[in-house]
């Protein structure tokens, strides 16, 4: 929708990136990355922000360590189902 965004989403490719570039052996292919993002983000909580005006503020009030971990719980968990169970050969 326009102007809204799913703050969790960021979340997710940022972790996601910053996960398979020390697991040099996980596929991280586009395909087994779209995967990994969509295996994650349903099991996060969605973060919808405005994106006019207020939503740099929000932004920065939502960013917190516990949120930080439960994203990368979740991210971990995706690489290790995607990773064992890749999709990138159809
Ligand atoms: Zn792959």
């Amino acid at each position: 929708m326009d102007g809204l965004k799913n703050m969790m989403e960021e979340a997710v490719e940022y972790q996601l990136d910053k996960v398979l570039a020390t697991m040099p052996n996980v596929c991280s292919c586009e395909e087994c990355r779209l995967d990994m993002a969509s295996f994650a983000l349903n099991r996060l909580p969605a973060q919808y922000v405005r994106t006019d005006a207020g939503a740099l503020f929000q932004k920065l009030n939502n960013s917190s360590q516990q949120a930080e971990v439960e994203v990368l719980t979740a991210v971990m968990s995706a690489i290790n189902i995607i990773s064992a169970h890749p999709n990138h050969h159809k």
